[in-house]
């Protein structure tokens, strides 16, 4: 559980960006959070909801989500596949030599002023 630690740095990061641009209320927050990333969406929110009321600028924010699907390549024949469905095999041509692409994002893609 290091949810209330990621909440705690990114209303850290919204204060910060807030003063250097003089914004006295959020509006919305909007997260990318890849599929496979080691951050509960749920969990998050939970963390979230019991952490922002607190803050003065983010008490009326609404948080929002976007789950980025994660996609493993595969070294041996070069084609993507979902890695949630098929994990580490490439179910292409077998081979285990593969890596995630994307989908262990976890980024604040937009802030949105009052
Ligand atoms: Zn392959």
């Amino acid at each position: 559980m290091h949810e209330l630690g990621l909440v705690v740095y990114v209303i850290d990061a919204v204060e910060q960006l807030a003063k250097e641009k003089n914004l006295t209320e959020i509006g919305s927050i909007t997260l990318e959070l890849g599929e496979v990333s080691s951050v509960v969406p749920d969990y998050f929110k939970d963390c979230w909801n019991y952490s922002h009321k607190k803050s003065d600028l983010l008490k009326n924010t609404e948080l929002k989500i976007e789950i980025i699907p994660a996609l493993t390549v595969c070294s041996d024949c070069g084609k993507t596949y979902p890695t949630v469905e098929f994990k580490k095999k490439c179910p292409h041509c077998s081979s285990d030599d593969t890596y995630l692409l994307r989908g262990n994002e976890f980024n604040i893609k937009e802030i949105e002023a009052c």
